[in-house]
């Protein structure tokens, strides 16, 4: 059974024009002065990711208007947590009276980790030092049933998760200290609340800036994830944690790319469009947004004419990694070469992944579309909750793709082994 996607799990509050408030997120250590970085880079943008550009990447920071709640533009607006550097995670385990959690809480952390950690350090390049930590390493008990909390899909503003994250705090206070932390986990036992085949509940508060204090910081960034996210497929125990990246994904200020009709904006060519099934990475766009490339690592190509680019395959550390063709001040297209390595395992066409994005366009609304290099073919891949017809997507040698609006062609000019040469032209300066 394919479970669709279609799940409504809001992710943010409107940040984007609160530019003085601080301290949104857990830890007092979050702020960009206090992030660890490189030497030399440049650094910019007040956001909670260290954004490394020059100023040829000026027209490519393309940007949404405040009304946007979570917004694909960069730098990502301030209020998440930091997404290079060690990121303390508290994680909690809880369970309640008529869902008691069976058998041993660090059972249910282990479904988790280290398996997320990994995760992140493949898909950071090293750069997210990701540390679930757990000071309590047993089943916190909330004092109300799951019932009374009243918990239902993807309404993370209900008073009943505030009053669960207030019991949270309440029921944990006296062994954490909560100022110490980036970010909260919540590992709800998987016996509260419907399978995640009938209603995937697992949420994020991120950048919340409405959220419940603890020792003096509010509870602005926490991921829950309920139930087990288990197919049938027997894959459970390999694939079953992406849930956590996924919302640990929002935390960091990523958007949802699946929309309410299901994963046919994105497919499987990022964990914030599918994260059911094989296991899959990010886009290079969301690489950058999180400050995991360089400045040299990515290309503008804003000004009007032919250029021919090198792309590195996106699962390997160092090269080129994406070209980003700006439109307008909001949305532009990008360009990046996706194999079958590191995280991206149900790659089944190698090539050119190119894709708009629109920081214009909210959170599960689709502000990132991929171009089908074959459209209705069915697709190359018949691996379980793998959205099949874009896994060929990619572009090959000898393959354009060619907007005539706005007069941007890409050519797939020559592969090898380790890179990909694209030509971009471009008729109009954006
Ligand atoms: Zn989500």
């Amino acid at each position: 059974m394919q479970p669709q996607p279609s799940r409504s799990r809001i992710s943010a509050r409107r940040l984007a024009a609160l530019a003085s408030v601080t301290a949104l997120t857990l830890a007092v250590s979050t702020s960009a002065g206090n992030s660890r970085l490189s030497p030399g880079s440049s650094v910019a943008g007040a956001g909670p990711s260290a954004l490394y550009r020059t100023s040829a990447h000026g027209p490519c920071m393309i940007s949404g208007d405040s009304h946007i709640q979570m917004s694909e533009g960069i730098p990502t607006a301030q209020g998440y947590t930091r997404s290079t550097g060690t990121v303390r995670a508290l994680t909690l385990m809880i369970d309640f009276s008529d869902a008691p959690g069976e058998g041993d809480a660090l059972d249910r952390y282990r479904e988790f980790f280290p398996k997320t950690r990994e995760w992140f350090a493949t898909s950071s390049y090293g750069r997210l030092d990701y540390r679930p930590e757990i000071p309590v390493p047993d089943w916190l008990r909330m004092p109300k049933s799951f019932r009374e909390y009243g918990i239902e899909r993807g309404a993370p503003f209900d008073p009943g998760y505030r009053e669960l994250v207030d019991d949270i705090v309440a029921e944990a206070d006296h062994k954490v200290d909560f100022q110490s932390y980036d970010l909260l986990n919540v590992l709800v036992t998987p016996n509260a609340g419907p399978a995640a085949l009938d209603t995937v509940l697992s949420v994020t508060f991120a950048g919340n800036t409405e959220a419940p204090t603890a020792d003096g910081v509010p509870v602005a960034n926490a991921s829950f994830v309920y139930s087990r996210q288990d197919d049938g497929s027997g894959s459970y125990d390999r694939t079953g944690y992406r849930v956590l990246p996924h919302e640990n994904g929002h935390v960091f200020g990523l958007p949802d790319l699946y929309t309410a009709e299901g994963g046919g904006a994105v497919g499987h060519w990022d964990i914030m469009s599918e994260d059911w099934g094989a296991n899959n990475d990010l886009l290079a766009w969301h690489k950058w947004k999180l400050g995991w490339l360089d400045a040299d690592q990515v290309d503008c190509a804003a000004d009007p004419g032919t250029k021919e680019y090198t792309l590195t395959p996106l699962a390997r550390t160092g090269g080129p990694k994406l070209v980003f063709v700006p439109l307008n001040r909001h949305s532009g297209y990008a360009v990046e070469l996706r194999t079958r390595a590191g995280n991206d395992e149900a790659v089944c066409r190698p090539g050119i992944l190119i894709y708009r994005v629109d920081a214009n366009v909210d959170t599960g609304m689709g502000p990132i579309t991929v171009y089908d290099s074959r459209r209705d073919s069915g697709g190359c891949t018949r691996t379980p909750n793998v959205h099949a017809e874009l896994s060929d997507a990619t572009f090959t040698p000898g393959e354009s793709f060619i907007d005539r609006r706005t007069g941007v062609r890409v050519t797939v000019v020559a592969a090898d082994e380790n890179t990909h040469r694209v030509r971009v032209s471009r008729t109009s300066p954006n």
